[in-house]
């Protein structure tokens, strides 16, 4: 079957959704967003009620709720360490995870899905800003190739049912991400979280030096995670295409830059250092996001307002974020 004509239009806010990862920060954002957007029929499942590798749950699950609208947030993610020390359970997981997902979409008929991947998908030398275009044009980051290679195959899925089925499936790559429901344990978070509670905590010990990794001077974008859940939906109800698009600001900052600002919201007035001996990764990782905005999607939060916000809910939730 070919792809037909179709044009995206507003979702039926009555219509049922399934939101796959809601505790997650990705599917907690699109939860609460569906929510404020008057959906009424929003199911969801937990990891512990729904394992999504286990294929005859998810082909039931489908086949009991018969979602019309499907956002799948649910993947095996972690940082570097977890990425480089178990690349079998990334690869294994996440093309479990999707290949369940979209089989039992597909035979229940869905024709809205949202596939969600990850900027880690193009090469490692990929010009700047990365343009869709520079998917399969390189090598890979070898520290999670294994988990990006699952998600490349989740795009090539849903391009694959898109020719095959003619269903109107998109997949969305998105940035950094932070936000409400981030990970801040010190093992597992990624360097803002990680960088938010380093001062915060330093302010409530009265510590005078924050030693941060490598020099500061990598520049890296950063995007409200509010703001990614309302791309989700803003592009499930107008772009319509096989190829993935990007989601992120389009503006990138310093980890320099990003510190400052913490330690300024925070009121961090001690010492800085700046530990050389540990590795700055990338220099730049910075997205084209030309097609998000053709699509007439803006985000809404500057760095500062988003840092102030993430803020706000650390200071809020510091007893029961996930460690
Ligand atoms: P999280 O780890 O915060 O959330 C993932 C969710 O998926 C969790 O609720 C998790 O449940 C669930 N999950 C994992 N495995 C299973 C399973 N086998 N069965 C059922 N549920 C499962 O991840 P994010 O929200 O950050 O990421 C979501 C998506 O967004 C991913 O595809 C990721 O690649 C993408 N993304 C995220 C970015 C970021 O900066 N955070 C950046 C770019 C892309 P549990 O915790 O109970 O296992």
């Amino acid at each position: 079957m070919t792809e037909n004509t179709y044009t995206p239009a507003a979702l039926d806010r009555s219509a049922t959704v399934y939101v796959a990862g809601h505790r997650g920060l990705v599917g907690g954002a699109i939860l609460r967003k569906l929510q404020d957007e008057g959906f009424t029929n929003i199911v969801t499942r937990t990891h512990a009620e729904l394992d999504l590798t286990d294929r005859k749950a998810v082909f039931d699950f489908f086949a009991e709720t018969k979602p019309v609208y499907v956002f799948l947030a649910a993947a095996k993610v972690g940082g570097i360490l977890a990425n480089n020390t178990y690349p079998y359970d990334f690869i294994s997981k996440n093309l479990q995870i999707q290949v369940n997902v979209m089989d039992a979409a597909l035979e229940q008929g869905v024709d809205r899905l949202l596939f969600l991947g990850s900027s880690c998908i193009y090469p490692k030398l990929a010009d700047q800003p990365i343009t869709e275009d520079a998917l399969l044009t390189g090598y890979l980051e070898e520290t999670n190739d294994a988990y990006a290679i699952a998600k490349i195959a989740g795009i090539l899925q849903v391009q694959a049912a898109r020719r095959q089925h003619g269903v109107h499936w998109i997949s969305a790559m998105p940035t950094n991400l932070y936000g409400p429901g981030d990970n801040f344990s010190p093992k597992g978070s990624h360097v803002l979280p990680a960088l938010i509670r380093r001062y915060d905590e330093a302010v409530a010990n009265g510590t005078e030096v924050v030693t941060n990794w490598g020099t500061g001077s990598p520049r890296r974008e950063f995007l409200h995670v509010d703001d990614m859940a309302a791309a989700c939906l803003h592009l499930m109800e107008h772009y319509d295409g096989p190829q993935q698009v990007n989601v992120g600001t389009g503006t990138d900052t310093t980890i320099k830059e990003v510190a400052e600002t913490i330690a300024d919201i925070v009121g961090y007035t001690g010492k800085v250092e700046w530990d050389t001996t540990k590795p700055d990764g990338t220099p730049q990782k910075l997205l084209d996001v030309s097609k998000l905005k053709g699509e007439g999607f803006v985000p809404q939060y500057d760095l500062r307002s988003g840092l102030e916000h993430t803020i706000q809910w650390f200071h809020q939730n510091k007893d029961s974020i996930r460690e």
